[in-house]
C-alpha cells in the first residue's frame, strides 16, 4: 500500500487544525501529503518559514521544505483536505470540487447543505449514497465535497448514537465546557479567557441542534430526513488548551436499565472498527466509572485522540440518563475526523490516483476516479 498512497493537498495547512493533518499525515499507510495550501500570507514561504509549529514534537521533515501555495486549483493531488475558515472555504472548496477533485472539509460551509454528506463514519457512511446527486446537482465531473461535523457535534454525536441505535433518542440537552484550540490560533485573547468561562461561543449552539439532527437522521431517496428528536445546546469556551467536555441529558424512546446505557456505549463499533481503517479507534466510546473522568487532560487523547470517553452515566431526574462526553477537538473534532472520512472514502473505492501524465487544471477534470 505504501507506494500507492494517494496524494493528499491540505488547504489551511498553517492553522491548528492544518497542524493535526501534517502530523497526523506523517507515515500515514494510504495518503502522502504533496501539497500544501494557506493564505497569502503564507504562500511563497517554505512551510517552515510560513508555519509556526505549536504541537508537541517536531514539525514532520517532509513537510518543513514544501512551497505553500494559493487554496485554489490545480495542486498536484489526488485529494484535498481543507481547514479553511468557513467564510473563506465555501469558494475554494467548491473550486477543487468542480476541478474534479474530492474534498473533505472540516468547515461549516457546507454541511447543512441538502447534497452533502455531514460524515462520521462510525454512524452514517451510507449517507455517501448523496454525493451522486451532488455531482448530478452541481455538474460536478469527478470531484465532489463531503464534510465532518462540528467538533462538539462530533464528540456528542458518537455518544448519542449508539443509544439512538438501541433506544431511540427523543430529547438532548447539552452543556458544552470548549478548549480554547476550538478557536484556532491565536484565537480567543489570554485576557478574555484566563481566570474565566466565556458563555458564547458564535453559532456554536445552532451547530450542535441542527447537525447532531442530520448526522443521526436518515437518507431517504437522495434526501436527509432529520432524526425526530430536539436538542437544545448551551456552549461555553473554558480555560483548557485541548479537548472539549459536554455534559448531556438524553430522554430514550423506550425505557432502559443502566447497565444497558452503558453496555450500549462501551459495545458500541461500526463500519470504521470493520473495515480497520487505520485511523479508527478501536473502541470509539470508552466507558469510565470512577466519580471524577473524564477529564480533558487525562482523557483527550484516548485512543491516539480518537476515542470520546463518557463518564458520570447516571438516571436523571427531568429526562432519563445524563453523562459527560469528552473528546480531543482537533483530533476526533477535526483532523482526524477528515482523515477517518477519507480512509472511508478510499475503502468504499471513492477516491482513486490521478494519471500522473495529466497534470494541468483542464486535465484535473478528468484525472480523479
Ligand atoms: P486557524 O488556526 O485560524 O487556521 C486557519 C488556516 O486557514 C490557516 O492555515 C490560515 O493561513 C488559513 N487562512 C486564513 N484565512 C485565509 C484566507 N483568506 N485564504 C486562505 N487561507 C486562509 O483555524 P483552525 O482552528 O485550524 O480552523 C480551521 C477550520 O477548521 C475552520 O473552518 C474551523 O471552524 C474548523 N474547525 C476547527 C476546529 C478546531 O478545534 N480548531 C474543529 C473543527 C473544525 P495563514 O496561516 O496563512 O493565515
Amino acid at each position: 500500500m505504501a507506494n500507492n498512497r494517494l496524494r493528499v493537498g491540505i488547504l489551511g495547512a498553517t492553522g491548528m487544525v492544518g497542524q493535526r493533518f501534517v502530523q497526523m499525515l506523517e507515515n500515514h499507510p494510504g495518503f502522502k501529503v504533496t501539497a500544501l495550501a494557506a493564505s497569502d500570507r503564507s504562500q511563497g514561504k517554505t512551510y517552515a518559514e510560513a508555519c509556526t509549529w505549536r504541537l508537541v514534537g517536531y514539525m514532520p521533515a517532509f513537510a518543513r521544505k514544501m512551497v505553500v501555495q494559493a487554496p485554489e486549483p490545480p495542486l498536484d493531488c489526488d485529494v484535498i483536505v481543507s481547514s479553511l475558515p468557513s467564510d473563506f472555504a465555501r469558494a475554494s472548496e467548491e473550486a477543487f470540487a468542480r476541478a474534479g477533485y474530492p474534498v473533505i472539509s472540516n468547515a461549516s460551509s457546507f454541511r447543512m447543505d441538502e447534497d452533502v454528506p455531514l460524515l462520521i463514519p462510525e454512524i452514517n457512511s451510507d449517507h455517501l449514497d448523496v454525493i451522486e446527486r451532488q455531482k448530478r446537482e452541481r455538474g460536478f465531473s469527478t470531484g465532489y465535497i463531503v464534510t465532518n461535523p462540528n467538533c462538539s457535534t462530533i464528540i456528542m454525536a458518537l455518544a448519542l448514537a449508539p443509544l439512538h441505535a438501541k433506544f431511540g433518542v427523543e430529547a438532548v440537552v447539552a452543556t458544552t465546557m470548549q478548549a480554547i484550540s476550538g478557536a484556532g490560533y491565536p484565537g480567543v485573547p489570554s485576557l478574555d479567557v484566563v481566570d474565566n468561562v466565556l458563555p458564547y461561543i458564535g453559532g456554536e449552539e445552532v451547530k450542535m441542534e441542527t447537525e447532531t439532527r442530520k448526522i443521526l437522521g436518515k437518507l431517504v431517496r437522495s434526501s436527509f430526513e432529520n432524526a425526530p428528536f430536539a436538542v437544545s445546546a448551551q456552549c461555553h469556551r473554558v480555560n483548557v488548551a485541548d479537548g472539549h467536555t459536554v455534559a448531556v441529558r438524553v430522554k430514550l424512546s423506550r425505557r432502559a436499565m443502566i447497565e444497558e446505557v452503558r453496555e450500549a456505549l462501551a459495545a458500541y463499533r461500526s463500519v470504521p472498527q470493520e473495515l480497520k481503517l487505520p485511523t479508527a479507534p478501536k473502541y470509539p466510546v470508552l466507558v469510565r466509572d470512577e466519580n471524577d473522568r473524564p477529564q480533558p487532560r487525562l482523557d483527550r487523547d484516548a485512543g491516539r485522540g480518537m476515542s470520546v470517553t463518557v463518564g458520570r452515566l447516571f438516571p436523571d431526574n427531568v429526562l432519563d440518563y445524563r453523562f459527560v462526553v469528552l473528546g480531543h477537538n482537533t483530533i476526533r473534532g477535526a483532523a482526524g475526523a477528515a482523515i477517518l472520512n477519507a480512509e472511508l472514502l478510499q475503502a468504499l473505492g471513492l477516491l482513486a490516483a490521478k494519471s500522473p501524465a495529466k497534470k494541468s487544471a483542464a486535465g484535473a477534470k478528468a484525472r480523479v476516479r
